[in-house]
């Protein structure tokens, strides 16, 4: 838990979000501005701020991050889709809570800008 941390708010319920799924272990909520149409974020409820910054310890919930990501794109009716985590400011990163980004929906260029 980081206090100045947006997405630690959301976990924290703080600020509110459009929720997909939520165990224990991670959150996954729709986007605030969808880059495709269907665009969703997974994030562990762990406060870790980007990916260079998983531990070994973190490999089984990064793996549950990827895992569950796949997993509610198909029931929300994406069989293609596109994982994405930015790690520092040049490569996008604006939130320090790692998140991976699930989109879909729509066909993806290669490479990205
Ligand atoms: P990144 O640029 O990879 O750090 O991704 C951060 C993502 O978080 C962006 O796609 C934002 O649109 C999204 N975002 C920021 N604040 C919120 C929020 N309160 N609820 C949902 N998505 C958010
Ligand atoms: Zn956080």
């Amino acid at each position: 838990m980081s206090s100045d941390c947006i997405f630690c708010k959301i976990i924290k319920g703080d600020i509110p979000a459009n929720k997909l799924y939520e165990d224990d272990d991670i959150l996954a909520f729709w986007d605030l501005s969808p880059q495709a149409p269907k665009h969703f974020l997974v994030i562990p409820k762990k406060h870790i701020s980007g990916p260079a910054e998983v531990a070994g310890a973190d490999e089984a919930l990064v793996g549950k991050v990827i895992r569950m990501g796949a997993k509610l794109a198909a029931e929300n009716g994406v069989e293609q889709f596109r994982l994405v985590m930015n790690n520092g400011p040049e490569a996008g990163q604006t939130v320090f809570h790692l998140h991976m980004h699930v989109l879909g929906g729509r066909a993806m260029n290669w490479p990205p800008g």
